[in-house]
């Protein structure tokens, strides 16, 4: 059994990130400028994008970040979004999520100027990725195919089972895994909460993807010997015996599925990472003006 290290891994790829953009500064491009609106005080989504800026900061890239409280209507959240997308400074946005339930969260998304959706969440985007046309891959899928890519794990004709359909993980992985591509070519089977008999799909798998959101979900006996196991959950536990009172956990019980899977990513430490790796790399991409072109 081999451990993805995520974190390792996405070390790496900053320091590619950062040489790259000390190359484009130095042929004339801009510093590449990542902005984050972060509405509300929920724990998780502060330290979310405390870590975007700060990884920021350490490709040298800028980066902006505008706090709102969680009484701020909707009206005023899309003017931001307005502000930011005219905002000839800014190459790339993100509203992170989730926002408090008076705010329609695809309004703002649709309010996204897509040159600027480096979360790629914009139908524009999502669209253009199901057709194979140049886009923003959302963060953590493409996280996922990076890190599978450098650990030379093969898609191609494998089984791959997905748990969970939400429309910034699952759904787009499960797409772009099945697709005529160097990362895709695989055999994709979906699975949600409607699934019939979801213990015997995963079963089946060679690359199991768990991104559902319940403490360790997929246990042992629902994993065949040397499937690849990609554990995207992020879920925090009661931990009283620790200072912060709760520790995270995956989908994945992580030390029985470790026994028997030739790959597993371990939480935190693994997609996590990657995730935030994708985003910046997603914001060079968008400096540079290579998914739309003189957009
Ligand atoms: P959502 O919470 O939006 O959706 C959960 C999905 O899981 C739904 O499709 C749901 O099915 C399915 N599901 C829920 N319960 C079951 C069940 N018992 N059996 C089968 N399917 C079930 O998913 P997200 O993708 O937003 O998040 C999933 C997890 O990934 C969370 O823990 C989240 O914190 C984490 N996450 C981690 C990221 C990272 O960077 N590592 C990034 C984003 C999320 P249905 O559609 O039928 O309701």
């Amino acid at each position: 059994m081999k451990i993805i290290d995520g974190r390792s891994l996405a070390k790496e790829i900053k320091s590619e990130l950062k040489r790259e953009t000390q190359k484009f500064i130095k042929q004339g491009g801009k510093t590449p400028h990542l902005a984050a609106v972060l509405v509300g005080d929920d724990g998780a989504s502060q330290a979310y994008v405390r870590n975007k800026i700060k990884s920021c900061e350490r490709v040298g890239f800028e980066s902006t970040l505008i706090k709102k409280k969680s009484t701020i209507q909707e009206d005023e959240l899309l003017e931001i979004v307005d502000g930011l997308n005219k905002n000839e400074d800014i190459d790339g946005f993100i509203v992170q999520l989730p926002l408090p339930d008076h705010i329609d969260e695809s309004k703002v998304t649709l309010a996204i100027d897509p040159v600027k959706d480096v979360d790629g969440f914009h139908p524009m985007n999502l669209g253009r990725m199901v057709i194979g046309l140049p886009c923003y891959i959302p963060a953590t899928p493409l996280g996922m195919i990076t890190m599978m890519e450098r650990y030379n794990i093969k898609t191609e004709g494998k089984n791959v089972v997905v748990l969970g359909r939400s429309n910034i993980v699952g759904t787009p992985i499960s797409i772009l895994l099945s697709q005529k591509t160097k990362w895709g070519n695989a055999t994709v089977t979906l699975c949600h909460s409607r699934t019939k008999d979801l213990v015997s799909e995963v079963q089946r798998a060679d690359i199991i993807i768990a991104a559902i959101g319940i403490p360790r979900f997929v246990t042992s006996d629902m994993v065949k010997e040397g499937a690849v196991v990609i554990d995207v959950g992020i879920n925090r536990i009661d931990a009283p015996d620790t200072k912060k009172g709760y520790k995270l956990v995956g989908d994945v019980d992580f030390d029985e599925v470790a026994a028997k899977a030739s790959y597993i990513t371990p939480v935190p430490g693994g997609v996590g990472q990657m995730t935030v790796t994708s985003l910046l790399m997603n914001t060079l991409k968008a400096a540079r003006g290579e998914i739309y072109p003189g957009g």
